[in-house]
């Protein structure tokens, strides 16, 4: 028995948390650690930020409610700004702790950060023990071997739903043993080169961070509501807060874990009863779940133009007059610049908007797919490195799309999904 730090990443809670339940099992001190990882504000090759305004203000209140949540259990969260292999192993030392408990990482850069941390803390003696704790489905549960998970989803889905069980979630922790710790603080946005920007109205996505506004979202989406069981019919929606459960922003940073979403359908149920709707919720999660299993069979793949094992080379040429303009919303097609307003000026657009303003990218102004990849990367609330890079590769047809030529003829979704015009006037009016 030992100090342990539990270093915190994209597993921002108490519930389901099996890297946390393990630390207190095995230690008898416990440092509740984030690192704000100074740099996510530099700019990448593609010329746009890893996040802006929308998602790090989500993610300062996810860690404010997290701090909130630990200080009931008699602990509390030491943030620190810097560079976590620079500025973990500090804490290490001066809290001479033997282990760091932390999440896997499936996704390059992570796993790069990962391993110096690692090779940094072990000068002091210090290893580290990581946990599974983003997916619904464990991967030694799954009924393949890593290099042989099916590159089509429809493969993978129909496998994994009928022979593998969802795990039951793990308890919160009623108390967890940490010494006084520093006050707890958060960095300026200004401080982090990041603008504040004035809240939309017209947001699909009004909500604040944290485990207790996810669980709270659940409960609203699920019990208050009933809308789950019409989700299969309005999650091609476009206004509002309610066409879709909106549960993406948080399942990202970790403040709710899809098995708990999982079994909150499995409850709600058996209560109300199941449809074609309340399956197709978790239908999604399975597609979530793919695409982190995905970048973990193909590693940096994701990262390249050609994406995953495609030979031929994709003609992608590349125009920042042309991106500019896809950027601002100003292409001149109007249900595109609706979706790119929308996303430019609230951190979040529907999953249709996403498909379309995708395809329109990379089929119609014919730009290499990872500038648009990089650009939702710097906007989204919801940003999740696989689910975004594996969207954006499938639609670019260098992905896990069995058809390569898949093609969104705007006009038509328009006309489908926006037929008298509303979404476009709400955004372009
Ligand atoms: C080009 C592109 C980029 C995307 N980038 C991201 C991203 O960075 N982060 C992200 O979470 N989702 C991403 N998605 C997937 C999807 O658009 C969002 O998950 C969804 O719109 C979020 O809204 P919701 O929570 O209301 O979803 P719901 O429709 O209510 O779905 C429930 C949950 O299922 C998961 N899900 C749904 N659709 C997908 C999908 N296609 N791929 C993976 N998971 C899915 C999400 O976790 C979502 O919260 C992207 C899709 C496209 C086409």
């Amino acid at each position: 028995m030992s100090t342990s730090v539990v270093w915190f990443k994209n597993d921002l809670r108490l519930h389901d948390n099996e890297t946390l339940v393990k630390a207190i099992k095995h230690s008898t001190t416990i440092i509740p650690v984030y690192c704000i990882d100074k740099r996510l504000f530099e700019a990448t090759l593609f010329g746009f930020k890893k996040i802006n305004f929308f998602r790090l203000k989500f993610l300062f209140e996810a860690l404010n409610d997290l701090h909130n949540e630990l200080q009931k259990t008699g602990s509390g969260l030491l943030v620190v700004y810097g560079i976590p292999e620079e500025e973990i192993p500090k804490i290490v030392l001066r809290y001479k702790a033997e282990k760091i408990y932390t999440k896997k990482e499936v996704a390059y850069e992570e796993l790069l950060t990962l391993g110096k941390v690692e090779k940094e803390v072990w000068k002091h003696h210090c290893t580290v023990e990581t946990y599974s704790t983003s997916t619904l489905y464990v991967a030694t549960d799954l009924p393949f071997a890593l290099k042989d998970i099916p590159d089509v989803f429809t493969k993978f889905r129909s496998k994994v739903e009928h022979e593998v069980s969802v795990r039951p979630t793990f308890d919160k922790p009623s108390t967890i043993p940490s010494p006084e710790l520093p006050a707890f603080s958060l960095p300026d946005f200004s401080q982090c080169g990041i603008t504040e920007i004035h809240p939309d109205k017209r947001t699909a996505f009004p909500f604040m961070g944290g485990e207790s506004q996810a669980l709270k979202r659940i409960h609203y989406y699920f019990y208050d509501t009933r809308l789950i069981s019409n989700y299969k019919e309005t999650r091609n929606g476009l206004i509002g807060c309610d066409y879709s459960s909106k549960l993406s922003p948080w399942l990202a940073l970790g403040c709710l874990s899809p098995r708990e979403v999982y079994h909150e359908i499995k409850s709600y149920e058996s209560i109300h009863g199941s449809n074609a709707s309340t399956y197709w919720l978790y239908f999604e999660l399975l597609w979530r779940d793919f695409f982190r299993f995905m970048m973990k069979k193909h590693h940096s793949s994701y990262l390249k133009k050609n994406g995953i094992g495609s030979s031929d080379t994709k003609a992608f040429n590349h125009d920042n007059t042309k991106l500019a303009t896809w950027v601002n919303g100003k292409t001149g097609n109007d249900f595109i610049d609706a979706n790119m307003l929308e996303l430019k000026q609230t951190g979040f657009i529907s999953n249709r908007g996403r498909q379309n303003v995708a395809s329109y990218l990379c089929n119609d102004l014919k730009i290499d797919w990872r500038y648009g990849a990089a650009y939702f990367e710097q906007q989204l609330i919801d940003y999740d490195v696989c689910s975004n890079w594996g969207n954006w590769a499938y639609i670019a047809g260098v992905g896990n799309d069995p058809r390569k030529d898949r093609y969104f003829n705007i006009e038509l979704q328009a006309r489908n999904y926006d037929p008298k015009k509303e979404y476009r006037t709400l955004w372009l009016a």
